[in-house]
């Protein structure tokens, strides 16, 4: 079955008793037993809800992995993976990487005695010279936020697979409709499911998916154990986004190609970052690995004081946190998303002052571009302050 045809049949057929077409919200948190020792497979919501079974198991074969796990937040999803882990383990994980996840990684996991080596994961040889007897993983966030950069699933696998490691995927750019690492050969793949997957700005949500019989019911005993579980109306809205995530996500690609094309081209951008571009470094390793580059462009303006009147002056694109919503929104990583990342190392890895990153929407791309270039010839035409 195409992933376009799974994504929209998503609870339908599963509710026996009414049928209704539209999964029904299951509230409750008991359920009664049949008679000692019998259950109807649900006892208390933490462990299973009807609902989030559904969307367990429609993420879990979306990635083609063996089970799937509803949490509270992508955040509240590594937390319980990283639970895999005990005091003294080390991992591997991408130098450029999501705020909220080297915040949990430097100022809390630390203290529990894990530790972690920030490495490029496009360069093999760094990544072998990473891996140390008690390392345990490589955590590969690709393409990487916020600057897009591409890591090589089936290299970091190879590496993985030869210290006897496992490898798990920060998949929330690409999105299964895009990039599935579990057929590369990873062995979790977690999605802040906020973003694309809920495709509304108005749900937080994560998602893991776990391959292999051994990781599952780890994960499985994780999950009921911490307790960061996904509500069933949360789950329910998710469902009701990832319905349309196939439409969703050409359009959001088609219009990203227009964008970045767009900002190329304009005299206040400086660079451009956009995997679907053929100059892209990483342009080929992205095209062998996944079917599209999904909707996330960054740039580089000219000038850092053009960041202030560029953002003040969008009309259309609004300027906030998050992404992958059918809104487009327009992130300052230095202040916001990356804002926890020290200055010498956000400098370090190219996330300086004068990058910006594009959720790019599902609003018409000419509305989008017409933004874009009024906000950016501000930046030339008139001085500090407007
Ligand atoms: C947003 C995000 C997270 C964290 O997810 P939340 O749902 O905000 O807790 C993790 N990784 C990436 C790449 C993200 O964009």
């Amino acid at each position: 079955m195409h992933i376009e045809t799974k994504l929209v049949q998503i609870g339908v057929g599963k509710e026996k008793e009414t049928g209704a077409v539209s999964f029904p919200i299951h509230h409750a948190t008991a359920y009664r037993h049949p008679a000692l020792g019998e259950s109807t497979g649900y006892d208390y919501t933490r462990t299973a809800n009807p609902t989030r079974t559904v969307l367990e198991d429609a993420i879990a074969q979306l990635e083609s992995g063996d089970a799937g796990f509803a949490c509270a937040s992508g955040m509240a999803a590594i937390q319980t993976i990283m639970a895999l882990f005990s005091a003294g383990d080390h991992l591997v994980v991408s130098l450029d990487l999501y705020g909220g996840t080297y915040r949990l990684f430097q100022q809390i996991l630390s203290r529990y005695g894990l530790s972690f080596s920030y490495v490029d994961l496009r360069d093999p040889e760094e990544v072998e010279k990473a891996v140390r007897e008690n390392t345990k993983a490589i955590l590969v966030e690709t393409p990487t936020n916020p600057l897009m950069q591409v890591t090589d699933l089936r290299t970091i696998v190879g590496i993985a697979k030869r210290h006897e490691i496992i490898t798990i995927v920060d998949n929330t750019f690409m999105t299964p409709f895009y990039q599935r690492p579990l057929e590369l050969g990873a062995d979790i793949v977690f999605h802040s499911a906020t973003k694309y997957l809920g495709g509304h700005n108005d749900v937080l949500a994560g998602l893991i998916v776990t391959k292999g019989q051994d990781l599952s019911e780890k994960l499985k005993y994780l999950h009921n154990s911490i307790g960061a579980v996904l509500g069933p109306q949360d789950c329910w809205l998710l469902i009701r986004g990832m319905k349309t995530l196939a439409l969703r996500m050409e359009r959001h690609q088609e219009n990203a190609f227009r964008v970045a094309k767009f900002l190329k081209e304009h005299p206040a951008v400086r660079e451009v970052f956009y995997p679907g571009l053929e100059e892209h470094p990483d342009y080929a390793v992205q095209s062998a690995q996944a079917s599209g580059y999904s909707g996330m462009v960054s740039f580089r303006i000219q000038e850092a004081w053009q960041v202030g009147t560029f953002l003040r002056n969008l009309k259309v694109i609004s300027f906030a946190e998050s992404l992958g919503g059918v809104e487009s929104l327009c992130t300052y990583p230095a202040t916001q998303t990356h804002a926890d990342i020290p200055k010498e190392v956000r400098d370090y890895v190219g996330v300086c002052d004068r990058l910006l990153r594009l959720s790019v929407g599902i609003e018409h791309a000419d509305d989008l571009i017409e933004d874009l270039r009024q906000a950016l010839d501000l930046c030339l035409t008139v001085g500090r302050g407007i």
